[in-house]
């Protein structure tokens, strides 16, 4: 039992506790001591690159005035802004989706139908205007990632991850991220590489919610003050979740997918109401996207009318399935699980070696390996369907709406490349010479029978997936939706051939299997199981297969768990972000909290700090947080709360807080401050010490921190079992946690019946315990 009075709690609100490891300062300012010597490792890692969001309420004074001036109607406004920012949400990514496939489906259309074009007066003069236009649109797409918006390179999954986990990377939500991320999808995705634009969207829909959170860009002079009351990263962090859904709701046309992405793939943290909000912004991502594709139907879009938006409806396929075919539906689990699995352990390597000896080298040799990876995928796409012999058309039902055969560039099956004669058509061609979108919807097919050849499908299996290995990681915006939808349809059709040839007797459609091979790799890939089942479903509109589909998702799922993680936790890994699991590791039963921080001198400073010592401590260390100290009434040093690195370096560069005399400072201090001159943008770099310029005379006055503090940070007991506190430290979203010794007096206990308090503040605890009688 603990019991004693030596200091504990002592219920003003500030954490109070005995700090036994602090020096034994006396007089103004003791100085503290030096970085941490615990973690090098971790340490060397992620510093510097990374920096871990506050999702705690800092409760300093400037929050408290805040919270104290807001009117009765300042929460209404805040709820009907957070609705209204999910509406804007929505629309802004539906409209970005909207502008990105009628870029890239035009310049798809036009490059296409140029070659062909060409192509029928010399296959060479079209083989070199088709790597050229690639080339000028993967250059751009390069050029404007390297030059202008680094963090729009890859798909932005794992560091959109990475944020609703807790971790800020860098520059990934700033407004020019955003721009390059839409101009650089058109680049690279109309230049024909082996990679997608959904992952991107998903990135442009976060992008486009942290701008609103924030009220807009202040670097671009694209704000407004009037929509800042978005102050804490846990607001944002909602409408970032918000983006994310809206991203894949608008990518796939899959509202409900879109929701269930964000819950399952990644979110950390997921709230009945947030459910809400989500829900309503990838439903008004569907309503202006079906929009835009009703105006774009009549023909206005150009190409995109025809190309269309990612959908692939294979209505009129194989609407029923036999008990027989679970067998080859389970083998194409399994093959999506170890493809899957073998993609990301490839890209693990080839991006590790990128990064060590290929990009370190400059922009000059991405935009050089961007431009020859799009040259190799050109004269691939283009020369490979020449070696293949065409077939002559097959009969078609007059009305199946399908024609044999068809200019590539323009929407339909049966593409006639290279052949002799005008009713033939080139297999190859029609996968590989074509835009992506329609290359799906020719191998999902459900009413050609037999189209592609074995050697045809295998052939572009082998290519495009090594395309698809080699081209990841390059520094353009880039998905791996689609090339997983590629890959996967390749090898599920071939099974789908082989089960038509050895079960004769069933009515097998090789689409079918195309569209559960697609599900199998991006399940063996992203390990994604309920979110990916129902994004399959809204793009096929084939409600039929489902049980089907949730089956090789399972299969896939298990056997690429067997040998790595999925793709996005690989890569976030890879990046250097520090993603917490959900749930701790079993060694961490055996450790407490005081483990985890052996060897730590604590980095603390003084209630009142000289000026020169917080820039001190600043320039020595790169720590974010500050347990702040100070002497009691006994003598004894007392921990009254943990001040922020920006904080102290908000008020370091205001200044007019520095005082002349090492006491306290008086009640004066307060208005001097909003709540929001302490609230950095998101995955901004912020401010640095370094930008901080002080006179002399400056760097010799003092500043008190007790009003700037946290004064309730969280804190446990250093024999608290390390899991624990891993389960606090991720359930709460925290981001520094005190270790102290065993406390020795409890000044009370809550229970659930002291949290059931009326909107008077009195407890329900009375009324409670007389209804349990
Ligand atoms: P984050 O990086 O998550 O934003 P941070 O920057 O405050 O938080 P780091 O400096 O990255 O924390 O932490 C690196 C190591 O230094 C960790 O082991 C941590 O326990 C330790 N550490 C952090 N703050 C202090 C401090 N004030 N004094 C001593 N050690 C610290």
């Amino acid at each position: 039992m603990l019991s004693g009075d030596q200091g504990l709690p002592d219920g003003i609100g500030m954490a109070r506790l005995a700090w036994s490891r602090l020096p034994t300062a006396d007089g103004a300012a003791p100085l503290p001591e030096g970085p941490a010597a615990s973690a090098p490792a971790q340490d060397e890692l992620f510093v510097g690159a990374v920096e871990s969001l506050d999702y705690e309420v800092i409760e300093n004074y400037a929050y408290r005035e805040e919270q104290a001036q807001r009117s009765k109607f300042w929460v209404p406004y805040y709820i009907m802004l957070k609705w209204f920012f999910a509406l804007l949400i929505g629309v802004g990514t539906g409209l970005a989706a909207i502008f990105i496939n009628l870029a890239v489906e035009n310049f798809s259309g036009w490059k296409f139908t140029l070659t062909f074009a060409i192509i029928q007066h010399s296959y060479f003069v079209g083989f070199l205007v088709y790597i050229l236009l690639n080339l000028a649109l993967v250059f751009s797409s390069v050029y404007i990632v390297t030059q202008f918006a680094p963090a729009a390179a890859g798909s932005g999954i794992p560091e959109i991850k990475g944020y609703l986990n807790g971790v800020d990377t860098h520059g990934i939500l700033l407004f020019r991220t955003l721009v390059g991320k839409i101009f650089g999808s058109i680049g690279s995705v109309g230049g024909g590489l082996a990679l997608g634009k959904e992952g991107p969207l998903v990135h442009t829909g976060a992008c486009i919610a942290s701008l609103l959170g924030q009220g807009g860009s202040a670097k671009y002079h694209l704000n407004s003050r009037w929509v800042q009351i978005f102050e804490s990263d846990r607001d944002r962090r909602d409408l970032v979740t918000c983006g994310c859904a809206a991203g894949v709701a608008a990518a796939f046309r899959a509202p409900v997918g879109g929701v269930l992405f964000a819950l399952e793939e990644v979110t950390s943290w997921w709230r009945s109401h947030l459910m809400w909000r989500v829900f309503f912004t990838s439903a008004v991502v569907a309503v202006v996207v079906r929009s835009a594709m009703n105006w774009c139907d009549s023909g206005k879009c150009g190409h995109f009318g025809a190309g269309g938006f990612i959908i692939w409806d294979i209505s009129g396929g194989q609407e029923d399935y036999s008990y027989q075919e679970l067998l080859p539906v389970a083998i194409i689990g399994v093959i999506g699980g170890l493809l899957g699995a073998l993609f990301n352990q490839l890209t693990l390597y080839i991006t590790k070696w990128r990064r060590t000896y290929l990009h370190k080298k400059g922009k000059r040799v991405q935009i050089f390996e961007a431009c020859l990876i799009s040259l190799i995928t050109s004269t691939v796409s283009f020369v490979l369907p020449l070696l293949r012999k065409c077939s002559p058309c097959p009969e078609l039902e007059t009305n199946s709406g399908i024609q044999c055969p068809h200019p590539p560039g323009t929407d339909g099956n049966f593409v006639n490349f290279y052949c002799s004669k005008d009713n033939e058509y080139n297999d190859l061609a029609t996968i590989f010479f074509n835009s992506q979108d329609d290359a799906i919807r020719n191998l999902f097919s459900a009413k050609t029978f037999h189209e592609y050849s074995a050697q045809s499908l295998i052939t572009f299996l082998v290519m495009f997936y090594s395309l698809a290995v080699v081209t990841f990681g390059t520094a353009v915006p880039a998905g791996q939706f689609v090339p997983g939808i590629m890959i996967g349809s390749t090898y599920g059709r071939l099974v789908g051939m082989s089960v038509v040839k050895f079960y004769k007797k069933l009515n097998v459609d090789e689409g079918t299997y195309a569209l559960l091979g697609a599900a199998s790799f991006l399940g063996g890939s992203m390990r994604m199981t309920v979110s990916l089942c129902v994004i399959m479903v809204e793009i096929t509109n084939n409600l039929q297969l489902l049980p089907l589909i949730m089956l090789v998702l399972l299969i896939s799922k298990a056997v690429g768990d067997f040998f790595n993680e999925g793709l996005y936790e690989e890569q976030a890994r890879l990046k250097g972000i520090p993603l917490l699991d959900s749930r701790p590791k079993q060694v961490m039963r055996n450790m407490n909290a005081k483990d985890a921080c052996k060897n730590q001198k604590v980095v603390c400073l003084p209630r009142v700090s000289r000026v020169v010592d917080i820039v001190s401590v600043l320039q020595s260390n790169k720590h974010n947080g500050f347990p702040i100290v100070e002497r009691g009434q006994n003598g004894e040093s007392l921990v009254i709360g943990l001040i922020l690195r920006s904080h102290l370096l908000v008020l370091l560069q205001s200044k007019v807080d520095f005082q002349n005399t090492p006491f306290p400072c008086g009640p004066g201090i307060l208005n001097r401050h909003n709540f929001s001159d302490f609230v950095k943008p998101a995955s901004s770099k912020g401010k640095s010490i370094d930008d901080i310029h002080l006179t002399d005379e400056e760097l010799g006055l003092y500043l008190d921190l007790a009003p700037f503090l946290n004064p309730s940070p969280y804190i446990v007991p250093e024999d608290m079992s390390l899991a624990k506190v891993y389960n606090l430290f991720r359930q709460l979203g925290l981001r520094h946690i005190f270790v102290v010794p065993r406390p020795s007096r409890v000044v009370g206990l809550i229970t659930r019946k002291d949290l059931l308090l009326e909107e008077d503040g009195n407890t329900a605890t009375t009324e409670l315990q007389s209804t349990s009688v």
